[in-house]
């Protein structure tokens, strides 16, 4: 995966022999619940460090795999948790098939709408920072209804889309092709709709699912404290007490994201925690990983110099896609909801 994503990040293009591996070893039918088939991974309790783990080797691979692969998951375990008997037997058979799901809920200028118009459902406006805008298959998106809160819907797409999978000069994350998608006139059926008005922003689930993403940058993390060490020991310089330090600052933060992401997941995938603890403690985790992932770069680049910003540098890559995609919504908010509710408890033992 790794030859493939500096590949991509020279060159462009979508990461089809990645897809490849983790369509021969199984990885894309193992979130289907095992009565369809699947391992239950991400969609049912028992199966949650499993995906933890998955995640996390999928990012060390390759960041912009794993938000990919993150996505695919994501839109299954939605439509496993409010999709009908039939959408869920559909999304099963469709995965093993080979679709890509995906999930697409960032709006741009033009955000996009659910009208009913002659008798039948109509799509307009598209997505923004969509990822694999021109190769996700199976995309699960969120339109606005004219009245109530905004629906779900997977909207299954072929070539004949009107998609964009660049945004023009990104700084990393080239390789998940995020761009926009513009549904405009596309006639969904109604079976098409997932769950019911206001599920999509339902909480916990609508927190929770960010220990994902941790888990995926958690495989960058780990990517760059190899090299770190791997890269001082080449140059004989992994002897020097400063470096010792680094090296010794880079394994505490490495393990307090894993840590966090396995803390965040446990909490958000075993029933019976309160809601307000499962937000909180995803949220916490999410900003515990942003930081170490920043102390890890910081590290990376004092400790290599100059050496670790030359593109044929392998870290060079992942450090720029981790930075990308740290970029997550709302941190500041994150913080301050998740430290507001712990003012007054702690989570139960
Ligand atoms: C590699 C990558 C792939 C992606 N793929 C997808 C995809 O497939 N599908 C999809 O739907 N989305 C995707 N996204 C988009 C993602 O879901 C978020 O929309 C995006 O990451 C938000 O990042 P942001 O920095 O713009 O967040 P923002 O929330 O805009 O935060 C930026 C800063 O503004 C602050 N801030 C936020 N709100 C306010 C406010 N009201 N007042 C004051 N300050 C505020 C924040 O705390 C932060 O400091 C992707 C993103 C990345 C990086």
């Amino acid at each position: 995966m790794e030859t493939e994503a500096n590949r991509l990040d020279r060159d462009g293009g979508f990461p089809e022999q990645a897809f490849a591996f983790l369509n021969a070893c199984g990885a894309m039918t193992a979130p289907l619940p095992r009565r369809f088939g699947g391992l239950g991974a991400g969609t049912e309790p028992e199966a949650g460090d499993a995906m933890l783990r998955l995640l996390r080797l999928v990012g060390h691979g390759s960041l912009a795999v794993g938000r990919l692969y993150e996505g695919h998951v994501n839109a299954i375990r939605l439509i496993v948790r409010y999709g009908t008997e039939a959408q869920q037997q559909r999304a099963a058979e469709d995965a093993r098939a080979g679709h890509l799901f995906g999930i697409w809920v960032t709006d741009g200028s033009d955000p996009l709408r659910l009208l009913v118009a002659d008798g039948g459902l109509l799509l307009q406006g598209g997505k923004l920072f969509a990822s694999g805008a021109r190769h996700v298959t199976r995309p699960l998106v969120t339109a606005q209804p004219e009245a109530g809160p905004p629906r779900m819907l997977v909207v299954p797409l072929g070539v004949d889309r009107h998609a964009r999978d660049t945004l023009g000069g990104v700084h990393g994350m080239r390789g998940a092709c995020t761009g926009s998608c513009d549904f405009t006139g596309v006639r969904p059926g109604e079976d098409a709709v997932i769950g019911a008005p206001g599920d999509y922003l339902r909480q916990p689930e609508f927190s929770a699912g960010a220990w994902r993403g941790i888990a995926v940058a958690l495989g960058g993390i780990d990517r760059l404290v190899d090299a770190l060490r791997d890269q001082l020991r080449a140059r004989g310089r992994h002897e020097g007490p400063h470096q010792l330090v680094r090296i010794g600052e880079a394994l505490i933060a490495r393990e307090t994201a894993a840590m966090w992401a396995s803390r965040a997941s446990r909490v958000a995938e075993q029933p019976g925690h309160a809601e307000g603890d499962v937000i909180a403690v995803v949220g916490l985790a999410r900003i515990a990983a942003e930081q170490a992932a920043l102390d890890v770069i910081r590290l990376v680049q004092r400790g290599l110099g100059l050496g670790v910003f030359l593109q044929d540098n392998p870290a060079e890559r992942v450090m720029r896609d981790l930075a990308t995609y740290l970029r997550q919504p709302a941190p500041d908010e994150t913080l301050c909801e998740a430290a507001g509710w712990f003012t007054t408890r702690d989570l139960p033992a």
